[in-house]
């Protein structure tokens, strides 16, 4: 779902937006087949709410080239802004209309429920506080 979004061009990999995200199914079948050839395991950070599949030490995604589509689109479509360069999001897409376009599903899980980690947050506690901010830019931190 690359072709949808362009490179965050501000991003300097601070990992501030790897977070609890979702992914597709077919997502999950991408990263369980690159993290199986790589050897790559989920991480837990002592920050429960952090990726595990974020290298803080090498501050990188290690599974960058098949992250899910809610990661490329942090800090470049207008409705997930990045904190830190909020000026650089440049594309609307609206959490219908990746619905509508298949980048996204209802149904999708959170990727800590796929690999083995263990929910800092809860799928329903991200709806919430998507609820909650829906009226505004969301909260990132
Ligand atoms: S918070 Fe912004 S600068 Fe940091 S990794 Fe995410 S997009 Fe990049
Ligand atoms: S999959 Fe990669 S880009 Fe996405 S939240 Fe995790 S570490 Fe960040």
């Amino acid at each position: 779902m690359s072709w949808f979004f362009p490179a965050m061009p501000e991003c300097n990999s601070c990992g501030d937006c790897c977070g609890p995200v979702t992914a597709t199914a077919t997502e999950i079948t991408a990263i369980r087949g690159f993290v199986e050839a790589h050897g790559i395991a989920w991480t837990e950070h002592d920050d429960p709410l952090t990726c595990g599949f974020y290298d803080r030490a090498e501050q990188k995604c290690r599974i960058y080239p098949v992250r899910p589509a809610a990661c490329r689109m942090f800090g470049v479509v207008d409705e997930m802004p990045c904190p830190h360069f909020p000026d650089a999001a440049s594309v609307s897409m609206p959490i219908h209309r990746a619905i509508q376009l298949g980048i996204m599903n209802p149904e999708d899980r959170l990727l800590s429920e796929s690999f083995g980690g263990t929910p800092g947050i809860s799928l329903e506690e991200i709806q919430l506080v998507g609820m909650l901010t829906a009226r505004g830019r969301p909260a990132h931190g």
